[in-house]
């Protein structure tokens, strides 16, 4: 594709973008799909001849358009808002656009140092001390990987550049609660400590961790002879965004001598609202914080932000110049690719400075603002009406709910719940995520997509209630 063909190509595809996003509400949010069914429609073998744009743009909106999940609708209330907000996608297209790659400083100073800035403004927006540090990963589930190996390597004081994790005299242990998300496990798993040495900490009746019980755990490793490594604390758990109570954790990290990473993957967006920070105090307490702007703040995933305290100890653990055991980490000309995994580096510091310039925090606070109020509504509606539970506090824009029709109990309320929430599903007038709690099914109905305002969530509840006491 030469450039005068892709101006061409560039303009009629963003116009089917905007187009897109002007009428998604007029669709339904998801429609019923047969696995395999799409890629039966499309040729099996690679095409031996050029195909123009238009046959390209035509094949997708015949096959592939009509099966998407609409993340963007506005009654999208599944999994939690994932924000593409528009600036950021001319972000996220200007950055493959250029496509310059930042492998080390020199070979995208602008790459790194936006990335820099604008996770230092994030930062800011935040309200974290200038003690924290900041790079972009893919996705939390990195994020947490890293935070773990960088645990790893301060107990074992830098064991991979020795026998690593197989030459330890002891097992090293690291501490969840048992609402931590599902990449925590895998992070640990995947960073070599093995399941038997992972342990899911009892969580409250608000459903956040309980310091005693992790104290206990502690002492229990320490006198079998196991060594505490790293605590996974979460600020806004995946399902009922509960906080994990960050002040007795870092107090028990500090006299543990264990690593502190928290996971605010969904809820840290939320905390460029100053009102919402007292729900992760503490948190300045933490080694290391992961949050993902490509939830709820708005950048077009994927944009994760990983912050630490002690840089020059990632880069240590991160770095493959050995010669970076022994020497300080260049504070002045970064090489991000000491600070995780990939060597190669997207200009993902576009799509968030796209966003941050377009919008400005005011924007976006009045934003998440309407959304906290719109969840807050929901819930209260939800709890004025006979035979419906809130079943969590609702701290950010996550609501829990159960229809409990008298009579229904046990695993015949689980088969209804199921029901209503499939057949809602399937109806295409909203997109709501079943879950268990406390091993009972419910259903949590997320708000936060940009285009969602009160009329969306006023249906969202006629919806489920026609769904349920049909
Ligand atoms: C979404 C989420 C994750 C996983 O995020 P990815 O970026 O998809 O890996 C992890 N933890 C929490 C609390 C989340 O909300």
């Amino acid at each position: 594709m030469n450039t005068e063909e892709f101006r061409r190509a560039g303009h009629r595809l963003i116009d089917w973008i905007a187009d897109y996003r002007a009428q998604v509400e007029s669709q339904p949010v998801s429609v019923p799909i047969e696995p395999g069914s799409l890629r039966a429609q499309l040729p099996a073998e690679p095409p031996e001849q050029p195909a123009p744009f238009e046959a390209l743009l035509a094949d997708f909106e015949r096959v592939l358009a009509p099966a998407l999940v609409h993340w963007q609708h506005p009654s999208f209330h599944g999994y939690f808002p994932s924000n593409a907000e528009l600036s950021s996608v001319l972000g996220d297209l200007l950055s493959t656009g250029v496509g310059s790659l930042g492998l080390a400083w020199q070979s995208n100073p602008a790459l790194t140092e936006l990335e820099d800035l604008t996770l230092d403004w994030m930062r800011r927006a935040l309200g974290l001390s200038d003690a924290w540090r900041g790079v972009i990963q893919d996705t939390a589930s990195t994020s947490t990987l890293v935070a773990l190996v960088c645990a790893r390597e301060r107990t074992t004081q830098y064991g991979l550049a020795r026998g690593g994790l197989q030459a330890e005299q002891a097992p090293l242990v690291v501490y969840v609660s048992q609402h931590s998300h599902s990449s925590v496990e895998k992070a640990a798993l995947v960073a070599g400590f093995g399941r038997e040495n992972v342990r899911a900490i009892a969580v409250d009746e608000n459903f956040a961790l309980r310091p005693e019980e992790l104290a206990r755990a502690l002492r229990a490793d320490r006198a079998a002879g196991r060594i505490p490594c790293a605590i996974v604390a979460t600020s806004g758990t995946t399902t009922t965004t509960a906080f994990d109570p960050l002040e007795p954790l870092a107090q028990l990290a500090r006299e543990h001598g264990v690593w502190l990473h928290v996971d605010a993957a969904m809820a840290g967006s939320g905390m460029i609202l100053p009102e919402l920070r007292a729900l992760w105090s503490g948190v300045e307490g933490a080694d290391s914080l992961v949050l993902n702007p490509h939830k709820w703040l708005g950048v077009a995933f994927d944009c994760s932000l990983y912050y630490v305290r002690d840089g020059e100890h990632l880069v240590r653990v991160m770095s493959t110049r050995p010669s970076y055991l022994a020497t300080a980490f260049d504070e002045r000309a970064r090489n991000l690719r000491d600070w995780g995994i990939p060597l190669g580096r997207r200009f993902r510091a576009l799509k968030l400075w796209f966003l941050l310039r377009d919008q400005g925090l005011e924007q976006l606070r009045a934003r998440l603002r309407r959304d906290l109020a719109h969840a807050q509504w929901l819930a209260e509606t939800v709890r004025a009406t006979p035979q419906w539970r809130v079943l969590a506090p609702v701290a950010l824009q996550t609501v829990c709910v159960r229809h409990e029709p008298p009579g229904l109990a046990g695993e015949a309320l689980d088969a209804h719940t199921q029901r209503w929430a499939e057949a809602l599903n399937r109806s295409g007038r909203a997109y709501v995520t079943p879950a268990t709690l406390d091993g009972r099914w419910m259903v949590r109905l997320s708000i936060g997509a940009l285009a969602t305002e009160r009329e969306h969530v006023e249906a969202l509840w006629r919806n489920v209630r026609a769904a349920a006491e049909s």
